[in-house]
């Protein structure tokens, strides 16, 4: 299936969806991506970007952008609740010897790099538009949408995320996100001259760290269990957030405790994973990024195999010889890959929660990182 010419669809707007119309268009693919909100937000603080990531950013064609308005570093620097040093990580430098090995940015500000590069490689993009049905042809896909329309396809993608209504429509009895015992608190905060990495602080079942965003701004993680997955109110973040943080006397942590305020963008977030088993197609209609393979940020690797999913899939469809093989041929390429992060991410988690025993998690941390670096 040759990609030049095809007309595809694209549900859902999101990093692994954008991905996917970058990398068609640059096949030859005429793209129509339907994204369900119509101001096509992005929410959250920071996201941390390994090698892997910043590798696929320079295969499409955003590395200089993210570059330019976010912060990339090399290493990690990983210290006891009191501030002593326990170790540094490398960070493999993999997407080219000129470039560091790991990094992150401001969510908005990422995902306004991936729309210009979207619209700009020619995608017709259809905001506060969503599919109301797809009838899955042998010879193609036709869809219905919200505003009434109906266009016939070639083939159609879902990138819908986590809660994906395309993965309902075509494996109604697809596994559903599971509630995974803990959560995340992100803040944004002005970064002090010292914060020029990643730097993480291990309490006692509670994590934090930081991590540079820009220039002149990081982003705050605090990683918490909670058994039960309830809703906070946000007039409580605040309180909550200082109070998990005041078992940390590291210097930067007292200081980051003083700093936090109203206005400090405190977004809390309960961790949920999913994992499709293959197939991740049928037909026509094939699913990537957190619809198939929903991962909890220990290996901060959930936005990169979304990214890298969108990379082989347009490449595998590109050189076969009809859909079907191309689609078997993304599927087998990218399930041990995929599988790998979030089954780890989750043992990770399992390991934080039960207070396990943290050379299976260095362990657990080394091997993913390894097996992240290889090519994909
Ligand atoms: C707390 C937390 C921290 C994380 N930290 C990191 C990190 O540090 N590094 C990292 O690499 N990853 C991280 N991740 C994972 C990462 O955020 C996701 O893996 C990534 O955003 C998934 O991208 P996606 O495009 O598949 O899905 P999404 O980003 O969820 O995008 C889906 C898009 O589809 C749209 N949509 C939904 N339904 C429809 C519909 N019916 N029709 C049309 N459009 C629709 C949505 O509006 C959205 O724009 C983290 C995740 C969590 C929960």
């Amino acid at each position: 299936m040759a990609l030049k010419g095809k007309k595809i669809l694209i549900i859902g707007g999101g990093v692994a969806g954008m991905a996917a119309a970058i990398q068609m268009r640059k096949a030859g693919a005429n793209i129509d991506l339907v994204e369900i909100d119509p101001g096509w937000r992005s929410y959250g603080a920071g996201i941390t970007l390994g090698g892997a990531t910043l590798r696929a950013f320079r295969t499409l064609g955003i590395l200089d952008a993210f570059l330019e308005k976010g912060a990339a570093h090399d290493g990690a620097d990983f210290f006891t609740s009191s501030g002593h040093l326990i170790a540094n990580l490398p960070t493999p430098r993999l997407a080219g010897p000129d470039i560091p090995g790991a990094g992150a940015i401001m969510r908005p500000v990422l995902a306004a790099i991936f729309a210009e590069a979207t619209r700009a490689a020619g995608t017709n993009v259809r905001l506060g538009t969503t599919f109301e049905t797809l009838d899955n042809r042998d010879n193609g896909v036709e869809a219905k949408f919200s505003d009434g329309s109906r266009t016939s396809y070639d083939l159609v993608i879902g990138a819908d995320g986590l809660n994906s209504d395309v993965r309902a429509h075509i494996f109604p009895d697809a596994p559903t996100p599971r509630y995974t015992g803990q959560c995340v608190w992100r803040a944004v905060l002005r970064r002090p001259p010292e914060v020029d990495r990643t730097k993480m602080w291990m309490g006692h079942k509670v994590k934090t760290g930081v991590n540079p965003v820009s220039r002149d701004q990081m982003y705050l993680f605090v990683t918490e269990d909670r058994p039960n997955n309830d809703r906070i109110e946000p007039a409580r973040f605040v309180g909550m957030l200082k109070a998990l943080l005041a078992q940390f006397s590291a210097p930067l942590m007292k200081a980051v405790h003083d700093e936090l305020n109203e206005d400090s963008h405190i977004v809390y977030r309960p961790l949920e994973a999913m994992l499709l088993p293959p197939p991740w197609f049928t037909g026509r209609i094939v699913l990537i990024g957190d619809a198939v393979h929903a991962t909890t940020p220990h290996l901060a690797a959930g936005a990169c195999i979304g990214l890298e999913d969108a990379i082989v899939l347009a490449a595998e469809l590109d050189r076969a010889d009809s859909t079907e093989q191309g689609l078997q041929a993304f599927g087998a390429r990218r399930w041990e890959r995929c599988r790998m992060v979030v089954e780890n991410s989750v043992r990770l988690g399992e390991i934080e929660i039960a207070g396990g025993d943290p050379n299976e998690h260095a362990a657990l941390m080394r091997d993913s990182a390894m097996a992240l670096a290889a090519p994909i």
